[in-house]
């Protein structure tokens, strides 16, 4: 028996091997859930869900495009019968200060950031709606809690916070039907996002600054997003749940 046995999961942006989307398939995946891995690539995607295990999906999506999001989950309902939990996990950064910031890295960020979470939402709510059950999960950053970050520009940082609002908003007016949704605040997690972007310098620095002394493993936010899946979280509704090692404490 597993805590997502009869439930069907789609996770974007969870191709990346050793990102935070990966992890969290394969954790909603071993607890029992038929997963679906939305990303750019589809033999990526399909590569990524082989490795759940049989039965999984995975599907190309760009979460920019709304058509291409509307037809992922019209694909996936018409297969499943249902989607009953989201995982809006795709995300992009960038390493800019604040004057450097041009017209289209700012459209980037926010566009697969935000809009991305928007739209994959949009294409899911109306089948959560009508059977009154649904849990989605949105992955914001401690950049949008600190006002940036060493690898994360302050268009990364609007993005992100742009995501809590979404999260309290779409919450608060989905919540009658039981449509829940939450956000998890990641602080410095080892990932493709971070690899190779910071000097042994930069490192250091990061890690004074955590009180548990070590970056977080992706392992670590999949937890929280299966709390937020499942029916353990069946109160919670616009939250948002940090998983950050205490570097805001
Ligand atoms: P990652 O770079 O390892 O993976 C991101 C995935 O998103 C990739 O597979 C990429 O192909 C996919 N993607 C990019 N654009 C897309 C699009 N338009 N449509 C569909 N998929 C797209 O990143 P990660 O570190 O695993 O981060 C996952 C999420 O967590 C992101 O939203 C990120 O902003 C957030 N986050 C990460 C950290 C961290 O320290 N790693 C901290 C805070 C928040």
């Amino acid at each position: 028996m597993g805590l997502m046995d009869n439930k069907f999961v789609i996770v974007t942006g969870a191709a990346s091997a050793r990102g935070l989307g990966k992890a969290t398939a394969q954790l909603f995946a071993e607890q029992g859930a038929t997963v679906a891995i939305l990303d750019l690539d589809a033999a990526a995607a399909e590569a990524a869900a082989a490795d759940l295990g049989e039965g999984h999906r995975g599907l190309a999506c760009d979460v920019t495009d709304k058509a291409a999001c509307e037809a992922a989950a019209r694909d996936l309902e018409g297969e499943w019968g249902r989607i009953d939990v989201l995982v809006n996990n795709a995300g992009i950064t960038q390493p800019l200060k604040f004057m450097e910031i041009a017209p289209e890295n700012y459209e980037a960020v926010l566009d697969v950031n935000l809009r991305g979470t928007l739209y994959m939402s949009q294409a899911v709510v109306p089948g959560m709606r009508a059977r009154k059950y649904g849990s989605i999960v949105n992955l914001s950053s401690v950049s949008a809690q600190r006002g940036g970050g060493i690898f994360g520009g302050p268009h990364y940082s609007a993005a992100k916070a742009g995501v809590l609002g979404l999260t309290k908003a779409m919450a608060r007016e989905l919540a009658p039907d039981n449509v829940r949704v939450n956000a998890i605040c990641p602080g410095f997690i080892a990932t493709d996002i971070t690899a190779g972007k910071l000097t042994p310098e930069m490192h250091e620095q990061i890690l004074a600054d955590i009180p548990m002394g070590r970056a977080g493993a992706a392992s670590d936010v999949a937890g929280c997003a299966l709390f937020l899946g499942s029916d353990l979280s069946a109160y919670c509704t616009g939250t948002e749940v940090d998983v950050n090692g205490g570097s805001l404490i």
